[in-house]
């Protein structure tokens, strides 16, 4: 799967490395490529559109960590913007099975999807890897070899099957299955609905009568990822129709495009439970977001090495930060760059909601006036002192501070609660130094 895109955003990639920024024309040139590697192993238009705008947004005006090239950069938001779409909760992909036992798991899709051949392939893999004890049985009483094919599957897994009763019902066998499945103490039963060729209201029908009866825990539509989009569109029109849980996708050893695995989070909002990667009973395997992509950009190791790169460029900044704080020196510059931090973080009363305890405070915080707008005309202060000033801020007297007061378009009270602020801060790290080094600092943090 994939191998196609694969090497297209391949392409698109080594023309980015090795480049010394990135500006916003490679963005969006790098960017039309992908979309059209993304056109072309047919993803849906709405997903390709949305992923190319998240990229961008991402990519330009992001800061470049030192020590990886903005063309990395790109690939490991191009990386996370894939697991994104692809559906990034692990949980979400995990067959549920908490409901209490025996499990109704209902299998649904199109004729020759490869329903059966799942059905036998899930049964084997909820025996061994998750120790149940499975039973499956097959609803579909038209095609008396379906049920015969279900039954020579679950001989393969290892697994019970259900007795053929001819002349049953669909919705009568999966009475049956429960009731013997309950008698039997089984954890996990396997509903093989029959499949037609085309959706219709016949189909649907019989199945959410099945649904009413056994309440499944999982309802799992089966469908060939070969069919791209319209393995997309069925995903829909059945959840649409009768509500599913999870997709699981066959045949994706023999799609080269993945167009289908692609699309099928963002446009059904299902996730994909489970990939089937051929005929073999044992070729099912679980469905993870970032080893997919991973797969997609065959760059994993680039990834992994922004991730580095970013985790030590914070603890980089922190450990400065940390020795600034023990050298006891606290000057202007310090407390403009601590206040372009606060700034970065985004909008400090957004930033102060999310704490406990103070979303009730947000009354006085407004009448405090405590907003990125004072936080602005604190920077404009700070910048329109002389360097000199900065670092000795006692040379401030009643003229300068008049100065600054204009040169900033506030006023010299403003300046004074400014100066105030920043000493009561100065005294704080001195203090901190008294209480010796290090030792003292993670006292006065703890
Ligand atoms: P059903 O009609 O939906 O029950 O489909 P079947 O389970 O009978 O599968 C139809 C055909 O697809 C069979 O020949 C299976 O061996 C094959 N098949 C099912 N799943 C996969 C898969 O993941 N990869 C490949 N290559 N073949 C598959």
């Amino acid at each position: 799967m994939f191998e196609s895109l694969s090497s297209r955003l391949g392409t698109v990639f080594d023309k980015l490395r090795g480049r010394g920024a990135l500006s916003e024309a490679d963005v969006s040139e790098a960017m039309r490529e992908v979309r059209i590697a993304l056109l072309e192993a047919d993803v849906a238009l709405p997903v390709v559109k949305d992923f190319v705008a998240k990229v961008k947004e991402r990519a330009v005006g992001q800061e470049v960590i030192k020590s990886i090239t903005p063309g990395q950069m790109v690939v490991k938001i191009v990386h996370d913007v894939l697991v994104d779409t692809l559906g990034a909760d692990d949980e979400d992909s995990a067959i549920n099975l908490r409901a209490a036992p025996p499990v109704p798991i209902l299998m649904v899709g199109l004729q020759g999807s490869g329903k059966t051949t799942t059905s036998g392939k899930l049964a084997l893999r909820l025996r061994t890897r998750e120790r149940k004890k499975v039973m499956v049985a097959s609803l579909d009483v038209y095609r008396p070899a379906a049920q015969k094919q279900l039954e020579v599957v679950a001989g393969q897994a290892e697994v019970v099957s259900l007795p053929i009763v001819p002349g049953q019902m669909p919705v009568e066998i999966a009475r049956r299955a429960m009731d013997e499945a309950r008698r039997g103490g089984f954890d996990v039963v396997i509903l093989d609905t029959a499949g037609r060729l085309h959706i219709d209201q016949e189909l649907m029908d019989e199945v959410a009568q099945v649904r009413d009866a056994v309440r499944p825990a999982e309802t799992l539509l089966v469908t060939d990822a070969m069919i791209g989009q319209d393995a997309v569109n069925l995903a829909r029109e059945f959840n649409e129709k009768i509500g599913i849980t999870g997709i699981v996708l066959t045949r994706v050893d023999g799609d080269a495009r993945g167009g289908a695995a692609l699309s099928m989070r963002a446009i059904t909002g299902k996730p994909i439970k489970l990939l089937g990667m051929g005929e073999k009973l044992d070729q099912l395997e679980g469905f993870h977001a970032d080893r997919i992509a991973g797969r997609i950009l065959g760059m994993g190791d680039v990834v992994s090495l922004v991730e580095k790169a970013a985790a030590t460029f914070e603890a980089e900044e922190a450990e400065k930060m940390a020795a600034k704080l023990l050298d006891g020196k606290f000057d202007m510059d310090d407390m403009l760059s601590q206040l372009r931090q606060i700034q970065k973080m985004g909008d400090i009363k957004g930033i102060l909601g999310m704490l406990p305890g103070i979303g009730k405070m947000q009354k006085q915080l407004d009448a405090a006036k405590i907003d990125d707008k004072m936080i602005k005309r604190q920077e404009a202060i700070i910048l329109s002192m002389t360097k000199k000033e900065r670092r000795t801020p006692e040379l401030l007297k009643a003229s300068r501070k008049k100065r600054v007061a204009e040169g900033s378009g506030t006023t010299v009270q403003e300046v004074n609660k400014l100066l105030k602020q920043h000493q009561q801060m100065a005294d704080v790290m001195k203090r901190m130094k008294k209480m010796g080094g290090k030792k003292g600092l993670m006292g006065a943090m703890s």
